[in-house]
C-alpha cells in the first residue's frame, strides 16, 4: 500500500497509465510503448499473469508444485519467476526486477511495468521503434583527481587509476572491432558527474560506459554487477518503496529498453567469461547516466574489499579479460540491434 498517501494519488494514476502502455512521456528519441496486457491490479499497480506473459511470448508456462516458482520456457530461453522476489533469471542470469512478483489465488503476476521494462527489451526488442545505432562509444572512467573512489591500502590500488587502466585497454578493444570509442577523461583528472554524460551528449554518442570497482565493508562479498539507469516510476534495486524521484522522467528514460539489452549482453558476457559470483543487472538512478541522451551501462569490475578478487583486478591480464568480456557484450548488443532494424544498425 506504499502509494496510500494522497499526495502520491497522481503517481498512481501514471503508474496505471504506463502498464496500459501509455506514453505520457515527451515524443522525440524515446521508445515507443508497446501495449502491455493488465490481467489484474495489486498494491495498486497493473500486473500481468504469468501465464499471459508466456503466451505473449509464445513460451510454455509452468508453476512449481507449491505455486511459488512460475517457469516460462521455450527452445534456448527460460525465464524463472519467484513469488515474493524481484530477482529473476533469464537462462539462469541473475536480473533485478523493478517490483516483486506478485501471488493471488494460487497465480503468480508480474508487474506490467517490469513486462514492458525488462522482457520486452530482453526478449521481443523489435516491438520498440527508434531503434538506436551503434557506432560511437564514451567509455567513462569512473573518479579521478581529488576523487579516488574505493581504495585497497594493503595492496597498493586506488579504483580511480585501475578503472582509467581498464578504459583505455577497452578502448584499444573496442576500436580493433570497428567503434569509435572516446574517454571522459584520460588522465588523473576530477569530472563532475554531470559533465560525463554532457561530454557524451556533446559527441553524439550511441553507447555510454562507466567503468568502477566495488567496495564493501564485509570482505567476502565479491562478483561482478551492471547497472542501468531506473525506468520511471519504478524504484532502484536498492530499495523497495516509490520514492517521489522515482516518477521524475529524466533524459536517460528515453533509452530505458536498449539500456537494458547492452546492460544485460554485457553483463552476462562478463559473468560468463570472468565467472565467479553473477551479482545481476541492477538499477539505479547514478547521476552520470541521467541526463544520457542516448543508451547508458555501469559496470562495477569486482570488489576491492575482497582480498582475491583486488588481486585480480591489480593484475593487467585480468583487465584486459575485463575489457575483451565488456567488448563481445558489446558486440552481442550491436549484433542485436541489426538483427531487429534490418540494416547496418
Ligand atoms: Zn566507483
Amino acid at each position: 500500500m506504499i502509494l496510500a498517501r494522497p499526495h502520491f494519488r497522481w503517481g498512481w494514476l501514471l503508474l496505471l497509465c504506463m502498464g496500459l502502455g501509455m506514453c505520457l512521456l515527451p515524443t522525440g528519441a524515446r521508445a515507443e510503448l508497446p501495449p502491455t496486457p493488465t490481467d489484474a491490479i495489486l498494491y495498486e499497480r497493473p500486473y500481468t499473469e504469468l501465464a499471459t506473459v508466456a503466451g505473449k511470448l509464445g513460451m510454455r508456462y509452468q508453476q512449481s508444485r507449491d505455486l511459488k516458482v512460475g517457469t516460462l520456457s521455450s527452445r534456448w530461453t527460460s525465464l524463472k519467476f519467484t513469488q515474493n522476489s524481484r530477482v529473476m533469471l533469464l537462462n539462469n542470469f541473475r536480473i533485478y526486477l523493478g517490483f516483486a512478483v506478485a501471488g493471488s489465488k494460487g497465480k503468480l503476476y508480474l508487474s506490467s511495468q517490469d513486462m514492458r521494462n525488462i522482457i520486452r527489451p530482453l526478449l521481443t526488442p523489435q516491438v520498440f521503434s527508434h531503434k538506436p545505432r551503434l557506432k560511437k562509444i564514451v567509455i567513462d572512467p569512473g573518479h579521478g583527481g581529488r576523487d579516488p573512489g574505493c581504495s585497497n591500502e594493503s595492496l597498493g590500488m586506488l579504483e580511480k587509476e585501475l578503472v582509467l587502466a581498464w578504459a583505455m585497454q577497452l578502448k584499444e578493444t573496442l576500436q580493433e572491432r570497428g567503434y569509435q570509442v572516446l574517454l571522459t577523461r584520460h588522465s588523473d583528472r576530477y569530472v563532475e558527474n554531470t559533465n560525463r554524460f554532457k561530454y557524451a551528449n556533446d559527441v553524439n554518442a550511441d553507447l555510454f560506459l562507466s567503468l568502477h570497482f566495488n567496495s564493501v565493508p564485509r570482505s567476502s562479498v565479491h562478483g561482478i554487477e551492471t547497472y542501468v539507469y531506473t525506468p520511471l516510476g519504478q524504484p532502484s534495486s536498492s530499495r523497495s518503496q516509490i520514492e517521489e524521484i522515482d516518477l521524475k522522467a529524466r533524459p536517460a528514460n528515453h533509452y530505458d529498453p536498449w539500456s537494458t539489452l547492452a546492460g544485460f549482453n554485457i553483463q552476462r558476457q562478463l559473468i560468463q567469461s570472468i565467472g565467479g559470483i553473477d551479482r545481476g543487472l541492477k538499477r539505479a538512478r547514478f547521476s552520470m547516466l541521467s541526463g544520457l541522451n542516448c543508451p547508458g551501462v555501469l559496470i562495477e569490475g569486482g570488489f576491492f574489499s575482497n582480498r582475491t578478487e583486488a588481486k585480480k583486478i591489480k593484475s593487467a591480464w585480468h583487465r584486459k579479460k575485463l575489457a575483451e568480456a565488456v567488448a563481445v557484450g558489446v558486440d552481442a548488443y550491436h549484433n542485436t540491434l541489426k538483427k531487429i532494424s534490418g540494416k547496418d544498425a
